[in-house]
């Protein structure tokens, strides 16, 4: 589809491809292998003579659907799917690093990337060094000959800290390394780390873009050479972590909401960051779209919104926090994040509970601070599910 359509045009119409029967929603193609017309064509097909599917793990048609609507709303060239956004980031490292090679990643990265990097990849000879994520120098200071790889996510989790694209971008290509952003906060609805010089995009698919908390899924994005000839889909096809035909089917149709879901989760968390801000017994509010917020610019430069995710703390530690928490009646108490339905979470005792105290309060978690992912419910009635916790007594 050309680029000259808009994103919310792009989230409905990019990846179509109608079969014979000339259905209006997108088919399931929900099959392990594919026929040939005869032992010729099989052949062909094996060897990549002639284009065709063969068998799911390499390529299935409602995966490619998925895979080209991404594609198109991120201006990446291509897209290849994954099974999550954790065997996304798997099938990066595993198909473009090798033993030996050097990773600078930013020290606030989703718990599991953590430790993806530092317990499995260091097995495999791998080095990595923990930054700032919001530190230049840092990023410099850590450069070696053998680093091929910058990894960041922006904003970050659950303190929103901003990554400056850009700037990383050009520290990359001047090291000879690849910027790989994992976008799956903003989603390319608010924010393109391509258009930004980055080289490579992740994304969770089990969130924002699907939306709606049923199905997993990821995706790897960029440039052809890169992704295609250099291994990211070949470490697939080869491994297996594909993304199954149903899910990239839930995925694709979440998709067609995506810009105005977006759209209404960012207006719905800046108006809960404004509300907490003024709350007796908040200490604290951490949104890029608050103008109070250490990187409110560089966030307004590089993101259309500020996003759905707002973090803040309340005064009384864990005691409070967790009232806040058992004294709500409608928000969901999980560590997902992305769903239609607001969530909320308390990352000291879950989803940041595995590492140490000290690593806890070096990256600013204390044991008052809670997490909301704002939903798509009433901002009223959010309010008022956490307004009975946060009460002074
Ligand atoms: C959830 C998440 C992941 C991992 O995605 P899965 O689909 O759960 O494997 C990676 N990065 C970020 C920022 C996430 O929030």
């Amino acid at each position: 589809m050309s680029d000259d359509f808009e994103l919310e045009t792009l989230a409905l119409h990019a990846g179509v491809h109608r079969s014979q029967f000339n259905e209006h929603s997108e088919a399931l193609y929900l099959t392990s292998s594919f026929v040939f017309d005869n032992a010729a064509q099989a052949a062909a097909r094996f060897s990549g003579a002639e284009p065709g599917n063969v068998y799911s793990r390499f390529t299935n048609p409602t995966v490619t659907a998925f895979e080209e609507r991404l594609a198109a709303l991120e201006g990446a060239e291509v897209c290849v799917a994954t099974a999550s956004g954790m065997s996304a980031i798997l099938a990066c490292v595993m198909g473009l690093l090798s033993a030996g090679d050097h990773i600078v990643a930013s020290r606030s990265l989703f718990g599991s990337t953590l430790n993806l990097f530092n317990n499995i990849l260091k097995r495999f000879g791998v080095e990595i060094t923990f930054v700032s994520p919001t530190d230049l120098a840092e990023w410099q200071a850590a450069v070696k000959v053998n680093t091929k790889l910058f990894f960041i996510e922006t904003p970050s989790n659950p303190l929103t800290e901003i990554s400056d694209i850009t700037a990383l971008a050009s520290l990359a290509k001047k090291t000879g390394a690849w910027l790989a952003v994992d976008n799956c906060f903003c989603s390319p609805i608010l924010q393109r780390p391509l258009d930004l010089g980055a080289d490579i995009v992740i994304h969770s698919a089990t969130k924002y873009l699907e939306g709606q908390g049923r199905v997993l899924g990821g995706a790897v994005l960029g440039k052809r050479d890169l992704i295609m000839e250099k291994g990211v889909f070949g470490f697939l096809r080869t491994a297996g972590p594909t993304l199954s035909a149903f899910n990239a089917w839930v995925i694709l149709k979440g998709m067609e909401t995506l810009k105005i879901r977006m759209d209404t989760h960012s207006a719905n968390a800046l108006e809960m960051a404004r509300w907490l801000e003024i709350q007796p017994n908040v200490t604290k509010v951490y949104y890029p779209g608050l103008s109070s917020h250490p990187q409110h610019n560089l966030a307004k430069h590089q993101q259309r919104t500020g996003g759905g995710i707002v973090s803040f703390e309340v005064k009384g530690g864990k005691e409070v926090a967790w009232r806040v928490i058992d004294t709500t009646c409608m928000i969901s108490i999980t560590a997902n994040l992305g769903d239609t339905k607001s969530t909320l979470t308390h990352p000291a005792s879950t989803t940041h509970s595995r590492i140490s105290q000290e690593e806890r309060d070096a990256a600013g978690i204390n044991d008052g601070l809670l997490r909301i992912a704002v939903g798509l419910e009433s901002v009223k009635d959010i309010k008022a599910d956490l307004a009975r916790g946060l009460k002074v007594l």
